[in-house]
């Protein structure tokens, strides 16, 4: 008997990027238990916590709170993780710019470094979302040159489920 291989995965961003939405999504798809309803989702005050079980692994994902004050507590974590998805709400340009602080912040962090990281442009069920090529310009580059060992912008929409599956693979690909 092999011991099941158990990864960690966290799940970052800013308030109301979709991370909770993300993880309650990835939780129905991948375990068919359902979790929270959109509606009853609110700000995560503390964090949520998610495992999945594919192939012979176990991904754990933890999604941390994204307002500013909880960022330092995004720290403690990154010694632990395996990965690192980084949830842009792809509707909110207003915020981009302090969207890509964050992301650069998160990448400039020793150990971070060598870790694939998942960035997702959400929302893509929007027709005001950006498309995901501009914002594969700007994150991906600066996750290519502050030393991701793996990273990928992937569409999403983590409402509808659409390209939720396609991202949790490419992940569970760089896990091994
Ligand atoms: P968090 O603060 O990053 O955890 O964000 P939430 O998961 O709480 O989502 C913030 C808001 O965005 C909620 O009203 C969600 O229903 C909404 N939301 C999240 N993902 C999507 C999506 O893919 N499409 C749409 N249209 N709304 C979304």
């Amino acid at each position: 008997l092999t011991r099941q291989e158990e990864f960690y995965v966290i799940i970052l961003g800013l308030d109301n990027a979709g991370k909770t939405t993300l993880l309650e999504r990835i939780k129905t798809m991948y375990t068919g238990v359902r979790g929270l309803s959109p509606d009853k989702i609110g700000p995560t005050v503390g964090m949520n916590l998610g495992k999945i079980d594919i192939g012979r692994s176990r991904i754990k994902f933890w999604d941390l709170g994204g307002q500013r004050d909880l960022h330092s507590i995004w720290e403690r974590y990154y010694p632990e993780s395996h990965a690192i998805i980084f949830v842009i709400d792809a509707t909110d340009r207003a915020r981009l710019e302090e969207c890509r602080q964050t992301f650069e912040k998160v990448m400039l962090r020793d150990e971070v470094e060598g870790v694939p990281v998942l960035m997702l442009a959400n929302k893509q069920d929007l027709p005001v979302a950006m498309p995901v090529e501009e914002i594969k310009e700007t994150f991906n580059k600066i996750a290519v040159d502050l030393g991701a060992r793996e990273s990928k912008v992937m569409p999403v929409s983590a409402l509808a489920g659409d390209g939720v599956r396609d991202s949790v693979e490419w992940l569970y690909s760089r896990l091994q």
